[in-house]
């Protein structure tokens, strides 16, 4: 085989490489975020304390509004009870009920929307514990395909690797070392091919003296675009 040849080989080799290396991390991505479930146990989480919050919430206003039912029972028995005839006393308890009459419609108002926004929360709460356990059911699933795929794909990437490494000890160390320079700088590409006079690499067209020069070299040569070598093979 020809030193272009190879290097077109390897080339091929190595392209097919860099494209199972992105598909392995891929997976490997995909393991690592597991299956969105941390972000979903979080939100559990969260709604869960909401939860618990609102609970407490309206059990407050209950506890509120029974204190001030019996207040102002307490005050209107000693309004119209008839035993207080002083009117300086009178007044004051008068202020002091209707005082406790506000704050009653206050709590009395408040307790039917925080009731609604409690029992919404537990409804948020029931639907979320239900999706994170099919989604852990499925992610179960998912996760051991993953495993497989990926011990599956990492064998074969280390055994393309091999065969890739064995072609390239083929090469001369000097074509080797600009093939490798240029793969790299050149996101995958470092050797094309010239047709009918054209470097395939950056559409220009070559000089007759480079390509009398090409056809004289015994491996691919610079094309005059630096990002790749060319050849006519
Ligand atoms: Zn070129």
């Amino acid at each position: 085989m020809t030193i272009a040849k190879s290097l077109l080989s390897l080339q091929d080799t190595d392209q097919t490489l860099a494209l199972r290396r992105r598909e392995y991390r891929e997976i490997e991505a995909e393991l690592s975020s597991e299956g969105g479930l941390p972000e979903l146990r979080e939100n559990c989480e969260k709604v869960k304390m909401r939860e618990l919050e609102a609970k407490v919430e309206t059990a407050r206003l209950e506890s509120d509004l029974a204190m001030l039912k019996n207040q102002v029972a307490e005050l209107e028995s000693r309004l119209y009870g008839g035993a207080i005839t002083n009117v300086r006393e009178l007044t004051a308890i008068e202020t002091e009920h209707s005082a406790a009459r506000r704050n009653l419609a206050q709590v009395e108002e408040a307790i039917a929307p925080a009731e609604v926004a409690a029992e919404h929360t537990r409804q948020t709460f029931e639907e979320l514990t239900k999706e994170l356990s099919e989604r852990e059911k499925l992610w179960e699933t998912r996760q051991m395909e993953l495993r497989r795929e990926k011990a599956r794909r990492g064998t074969a990437f280390n055994q393309m690797l091999e065969v890739r490494n064995a072609e390239a000890s083929q090469i001369p160390e000097a074509d080797l070392a600009r093939y490798t320079r240029l793969f790299r700088s050149n996101r995958g590409i470092a050797v094309v091919r010239v047709d009918r006079g054209v470097c395939q690499g950056c559409a220009v067209r070559l000089p007759v003296g480079e390509l009398t020069r090409l056809r004289a070299a015994d491996g691919p040569i610079p094309c005059s675009c630096g990002r790749a070598l060319i050849t006519e093979q």
